[in-house]
């Protein structure tokens, strides 16, 4: 009978490897929710800094709107590269 409890031992081992394989995949899972968190914050940042803005195609015309602004009383308008479209937008320092 020893050469079956060795073999209900193994079993027990194997079960316990599974038991670690699982909680592999429970890692991986978190892991993969953490990701898509953080794609959603960076989702709502862009919208924030970038999608809810004007875009201006070149800094010359970034700078012709803050002219125009500028005009219109609007001042203390900056811009800036945008990270996410590669165009320019316009924010202001009035703080
Ligand atoms: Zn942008």
């Amino acid at each position: 009978m020893t050469s079956r409890k060795r073999s209900a031992a193994k079993r027990q081992r194997e079960e316990f490897e599974a038991g670690f394989g699982s909680l592999d995949g429970l890692f991986e899972r978190a892991e993969r929710a953490q990701e898509e968190l953080e794609a959603t914050r960076e989702g709502a940042y862009r919208k924030k800094s970038c999608d809810r803005k004007n875009r201006y195609d070149t800094k010359l015309d970034a700078q012709d709107a803050i002219a125009r602004s500028a005009d219109r009383g609007v001042r203390g308008l900056t811009c800036y590269k945008c990270e996410f479209c590669g165009g320019w937008h316009l924010t202001s320092h009035g703080r």
